[in-house]
């Protein structure tokens, strides 16, 4: 069932879904016609320390944390199986709420069902060690759950986001405090509703709406906050990363990326033209590794442009829900503004747009938050457009002579998220993949990733990563323990 305007939403504590303490709601809209979609309660700096409350309390008495970690497995693994019977109607929510296309919505989903499956799957196969010592002694360590971990999400992509971070944590044994994006918190609600339905005790998953600057920031100041998960702006992580240094807790931050496509001049033209194509204007270009920046071999040039051009084209924009749109509206007005300004500032600075460059000019989505996918030429790489993050669909493109020219290139900007590489040529492709300052590198694929493969960017673009194995024991902390197991000296 998809929202409906008068549907409302409320902060879930302790499995409770409330109003919250000062009882505002505030009125969220559809991306593609800017009408009211849903009302979500406004949680206040009060609901932050309920929630942490709750949070701790179900930590310390529920079975969640010290309990059989089997009780976990299948706590989440049943969360996924109820996730996957009503994934459509998850898709029609995330769709309504954030623009994205049906299609992308479904697999965005289906990832959160796999990212169940997977992480939760190590619930009970977090391990200690044991270490050989000197002497009649036995040491051995133990991997135990952190508390309560804060996750505050963004708004591309509202449930995958926070759920990277959330399942881990969970599945680690944690109680967790998640705040969605202000934009986007419905389908994380209905997903703790749909936890407690799985028998994730009350109080484990906890789900507070409000903005950031408040709420968020109240979170991650509460004492009993012993970790916190990021998805967002550079300016924000910064301004967490500060908090937790004071706090001295760890900190896993998702930034965002300026990230740069290299094509060789043996790249086949079709296949790498529908790969970068899918890499900027899939999610209408906001993702934090978007492939933003195409640095393609002189020679492909005007093949490669030529190609992308026609199907920038041949993209159907619309509604995220109707079938057959390929491409939604942006997430909100402001965002779609911005976006433009961006290719504003590319013409002003030399760019010359080859295609889009504006709001599509169809009546039917003239109140939506449309911009049509865009590719901007002959740019200075210093320009801003070149440089800053636009998140949104829109491509700049460089070209390059020399190997060496594309890596200088492409390892320019302050970010370091991922990049890609189109060639026939695999021993140059892994050369390219080790001097390439991204913390994910593709060869002949958009970017793509796995809930069993790690995430996460170099310099600007961030700190830790999310996913693989080894994420369920970064939500841990290690406690040794050393005994004496000397037999007492007999007398005599
Ligand atoms: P923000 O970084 O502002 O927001 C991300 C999350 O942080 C939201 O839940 C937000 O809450 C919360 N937040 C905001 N301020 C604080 C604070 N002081 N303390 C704690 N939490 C806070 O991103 P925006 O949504 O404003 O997007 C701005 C730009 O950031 C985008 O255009 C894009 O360039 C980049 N971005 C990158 C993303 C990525 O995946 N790397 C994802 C989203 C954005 P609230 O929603 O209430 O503001």
């Amino acid at each position: 069932m998809a929202a409906e305007p008068d549907e409302a939403y409320g902060l879930v504590i302790g499995g409770v879904e409330s109003p919250g303490a000062i009882g505002e709601t505030d009125e969220l809209l559809d991306p593609a016609n800017n009408r009211p979609l849903a009302r979500v309660a406004v949680g206040a700096p009060d609901d932050a320390a309920h929630a942490m409350e709750v949070a701790q309390r179900s930590f310390e008495s529920s079975e969640w944390a010290g309990g059989d970690g089997a009780r976990r497995v299948k706590a989440l693994v049943r969360l996924a199986q109820l996730l996957e019977q009503q994934q459509e109607e998850f898709a029609v929510l995330e769709s309504r709420n954030m623009g994205k296309t049906l299609r992308e919505a479904r697999v965005d989903i289906g990832y959160v069902v796999r990212t169940l499956e997977y992480l939760g799957g190590l619930a009970d196969k977090i391990e200690g060690e044991t270490i050989p010592v000197p002497g009649s002694r036995f040491d051995y360590t133990v991997r135990e759950p952190l508390g309560v971990t804060v996750h505050i999400a963004p708004w591309n992509y509202p449930l995958l986001l926070a759920m990277r971070s959330v399942i881990p944590a969970l599945a680690a044994g944690n109680a967790a405090v998640l705040k969605p994006a202000s934009l986007t918190p419905l389908t994380a609600i209905r997903f703790a509703r749909l936890a407690k339905a799985a028998g994730v005790p009350d109080g484990i998953l906890n789900v507070v709406a409000g903005p950031g600057g408040k709420l968020g920031e109240a979170l991650v100041r509460d004492p009993r906050c012993r970790s916190v998960s990021f998805t967002g702006s550079g300016e924000v992580g910064r301004r967490i990363a500060a908090i937790a240094a004071e706090r001295l807790i760890p900190t896993t931050l998702e930034l965002g990326g300026k990230s740069p496509v290299v094509v060789l001049p043996d790249a086949d033209p079709e296949r790498a033209a529908r790969g970068i194509a899918l890499g900027i204007f899939g999610n209408a270009g906001q993702m934090c590794w978007a492939g933003s920046r195409l640095i393609v071999h002189e020679t492909l040039a005007p093949a490669i442009l030529g190609r992308l051009r026609a199907l920038a084209e041949g993209i159907r924009l619309g509604p995220g829900t109707e079938e057959g749109v390929e491409m939604g509206p942006l997430v909100s007005r402001d965002q779609a503004t911005r976006v433009l300004d961006y290719v504003q500032a590319a013409k002003e600075e030399g760019g010359a747009i080859l295609t889009g460059g504006s709001a599509p000019s169809e009546p039917r989505l003239a109140d939506g938050n449309f911009v049509r996918p865009t590719v901007v030429t002959d740019l200075p790489p210093t320009a801003r457009a070149a440089r800053e993050e636009i998140f949104g669909p829109v491509l700049s493109t460089f070209g390059f002579r020399e190997v060496d020219d594309a890596v200088r290139l492409a390892n320019t900007t302050p970010y370091g998220l991922f990049a890609a590489v189109w060639t026939r040529d695999l021993a140059l492709a892994h050369h390219l993949a080790r001097r390439l300052e991204a913390g994910m590198v593709t060869v002949n694929e958009p970017p793509i990733t796995f809930p069993q493969t790690p995430f996460g960017g170099f310099k600007e673009s961030g700190i830790g990563s999310e996913q693989g194995t080894a994420v369920v024991r970064s939500y841990t902390r290690t406690k040794n323990v050393l005994v004496n197991i000397g037999l007492p000296k007999r007398k005599g």
